[in-house]
């Protein structure tokens, strides 16, 4: 099996990196087809609004949708928190697989990007945030994960995490390592 990289636009190369780093395959998904044989799922950086219209017209969120609801390990960065969340964009349904409503473009626009020590689990590293969107709320079957100062930034609800920031643009090892026990721990993930 193979985690999928949704790969309509944005930072899709840099998963993928990641990935091969930790000797994962992986497949770039574009159609619905492309969803057959993988066990796990990143959803990039980019530009939220632009992936929800290139696919307007197919049924590929739809089919996303139910295989992150069966309990696939599911990772969102930046945009792909923002396809989680619970929030519409632009009058466009998002996947609504986190309760958390968010806020997008919050830490300022592209010039305003910044990196910043970001609290993640058990361990701290330089992260960038890049036009990123704000955990306004959660439910409180939501768990906080990642912290910017007082901020939340990360958060997971079963086998899905949301990231506001880009922890694949660095790919240092304490991220790398929770990226493969997420990845490879499978069902477990449903256990938080
Ligand atoms: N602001 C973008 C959006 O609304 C997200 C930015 C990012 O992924 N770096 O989709």
């Amino acid at each position: 099996m193979k985690t999928g990289i949704l790969a309509l636009q944005g930072s899709f190369y840099e998963h993928a990196t990641a990935l091969k780093q930790i000797n994962r395959d992986y497949i770039l998904i574009k159609r619905p087809e492309d969803l057959n044989k993988i066990d796990s799922l990143i959803l990039p950086g980019g530009e939220s609004t632009a992936m929800l219209k290139i696919e307007e017209e197919n049924n590929l969120f739809e089919n996303i949708k139910i295989l992150i609801d069966s309990g696939i390990p599911t990772l969102g960065t930046c945009a792909g928190l923002i396809l989680l969340s619970t929030n519409d964009v632009l009058g466009k349904e998002t996947l609504k697989s986190i309760d958390c409503s968010i806020e997008r473009n919050s830490y300022g626009r592209q010039n305003q990007s910044f990196e910043a020590l970001v609290k993640f689990h058990d361990f701290t590293g330089v992260y960038c945030f890049i036009r990123a969107p704000k955990i306004i709320n959660y439910g409180e079957d939501v768990k906080p994960i990642a912290f910017l100062d007082n901020e939340v930034v990360g958060i997971q609800k079963n086998n899905v995490v949301g990231l506001s920031f880009h922890p694949e643009l660095t790919n240092d090892v304490n991220y790398l390592e929770w990226l493969e026990s997420f990845i490879l721990k499978g069902s477990n993930v449903g256990t938080l």
